[in-house]
């Protein structure tokens, strides 16, 4: 239960929160976002003015419990509202929660929204991460996807974003879009790594229904790329990636050494996070807590409840799907401490045969040989190739997982867990050999590729 003011019932750990600006200039032709395109400086002041007054209402109740160390302006646009109101939603977070002095607070911008005094007025509010939308450099698939902004505009948008100062920079890249070659992606992402982004975010397009992109699709006018091209493009941008110092700390994320997303991590290691503003999701002390999404409502909501339009407490199955399939984005997989502090059991004698069958199949490796006696937390020796980036994987993405089930956004270090339990804590009263405790599982490139039906293993 959910009680107000300082109770010790929360993780007491660090608090990740994630800050919904549904603005946009236009709506791109790919977007399925809550997000509104063309609305005026007044509306964005009342949705900043109900989002302070959210952030106060939400603050009474958690605020006792946590530090926040992450927070993370996604959208929409964040860049595109007047750069004061993000410095008072920030001053608001600031007021009403702890901060950790090492805090990591990451803005989303289009390139074509941000200008010098803007960059400024952000790193003044704390704000110390740009993550740039820049999807593509080139003019044609920018055009296609509808995007406000142009391979110049980006570059610009980079030179200014230095020159104020910040010093943590995301890309956001996408690939197989309609009529885009694999030369293209692999020139765009070569040059965007020629400009030394301390991270980049490559996602493949996902056709959407109600989009314009769809409909065009669907109206035979564009063509889709088909899954061997998508997975080509994905596995040419790994080779880049590598071959540029440039580590994969998730399917779909890369980084320069210690510039993992601290907020995305939290995400795919299942630690607590606080979503505000409309339509955001939020995990807390094992509930999963759905925003509501009506624009109207949101502006007038003045009550805990009033922001909520789902809420799911895990159950025990939940945890142990969850566990895997966000453990196992992470390149460096999934331990089976990690999995006893999420769920309270013993990975391997949850899902052994699974395991076996996955690493059979080439989908899946291990840090020891599966199979009798695995786990028991003797080092067994053999085992195969670390992962990339095993052990040092810390993480980003760009939106919020859109709740239950989306995977989108790690660590090395280990999950908080529901009550603050660390890996040696719940349930290791009796747990013994062959539990799964010490064993390490993460997925191949190949089992990448088909990561939504390995997942499905462990549903
Ligand atoms: S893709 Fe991003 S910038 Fe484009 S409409 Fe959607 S939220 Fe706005």
């Amino acid at each position: 239960m959910l009680t107000k003011g300082g109770s010790t019932q929360g993780s007491g750990g660090g608090l990740g929160i994630y800050v919904h600006i549904p603005f946009c200039v236009k709506k791109c032709a790919y977007c399925d976002f809550l997000s509104f395109g063309g609305r005026k400086h007044g509306e964005h002041s009342a949705y900043a003015a109900a989002l302070l007054r959210e952030i106060r209402i939400k603050a009474d109740v958690y605020a006792g419990r946590y530090t926040v160390d992450s927070v993370f302006f996604g959208g929409g646009t964040p860049s595109c509202i007047d750069a004061g109101l993000l410095a008072r939603i920030m001053e608001g977070l600031k007021a009403s929660f702890r901060f950790a002095p090492s805090c990591e607070a990451t803005i989303e911008a289009n390139p074509g929204t941000v200008d010098a005094r803007k960059l400024e007025a952000y790193l003044r509010a704390g704000i110390n991460r740009l993550s740039m939308g820049v999807q593509s450099t080139s003019a044609r698939t920018l055009a296609l996807l509808g995007r406000i902004h142009g391979r110049q505009a980006f570059l610009e948008a980079y030179g200014l974003a230095r020159a104020a100062g910040f010093k943590n920079i995301n890309f956001d890249l996408m690939f197989a879009v309609p009529g885009q070659s694999e030369g293209e992606w692999a020139e765009c992402l070569e040059e965007a790594i020629s400009l030394r982004p301390e991270h980049i975010s490559f996602y493949s397009l996902q056709i959407e229904e109600g989009t314009e992109i769809y409909d065009r699709c669907h109206a035979g006018e564009l063509a889709p790329a088909d899954e061997a091209v998508d997975r080509r493009m994905y596995h040419r941008a790994l080779a880049i990636l590598e071959k540029n110092a440039y580590f994969r700390y998730e399917i779909s994320n890369a980084c320069r050494k210690g510039f993992e997303c601290r907020h995305n991590l939290k995400y795919w290691s299942m630690q607590d996070y606080l979503g505000l503003g409309l339509g955001a999701h939020s995990f807390l002390e094992g509930v999963r807590i759905g925003g509501i999404e009506d624009l109207a409502a949101y502006l007038v909501a003045a009550q805990e409840g009033d922001y909520e339009c789902e809420r799911h407490a895990n159950t025990e199955s939940d945890n142990i799907s969850e566990a895997m399939f966000l453990g196992l984005r992470r390149a460096a997989g999934l331990s089976g401490e990690e999995f006893r502090a999420a769920t309270g059991k013993g990975l391997y004698e949850t899902f052994g045969a699974q395991l076996e069958k996955l690493a059979a199949a080439g989908l899946l490796e291990a840090d020891r040989p599966l199979g009798a006696g695995t786990g028991s937390g003797d080092d067994a020796g053999g085992g195969s190739t670390q992962p990339q980036g095993r052990g040092d994987a810390r993480p980003q993405g760009s939106t919020q997982p859109q709740g239950r089930g989306d995977a989108r956004p790690q660590g090395s270090t280990q999950p908080q867990g529901r009550d603050g339990c660390a890996a040696k804590g719940a349930g290791r009263d009796g747990a013994g050999a062959g539990d799964g405790d010490g064993l390490r599982v993460w997925l191949t490139p190949k089992g990448i590729d088909i990561s939504n039906t390995v997942f499905l293993e462990f549903m």
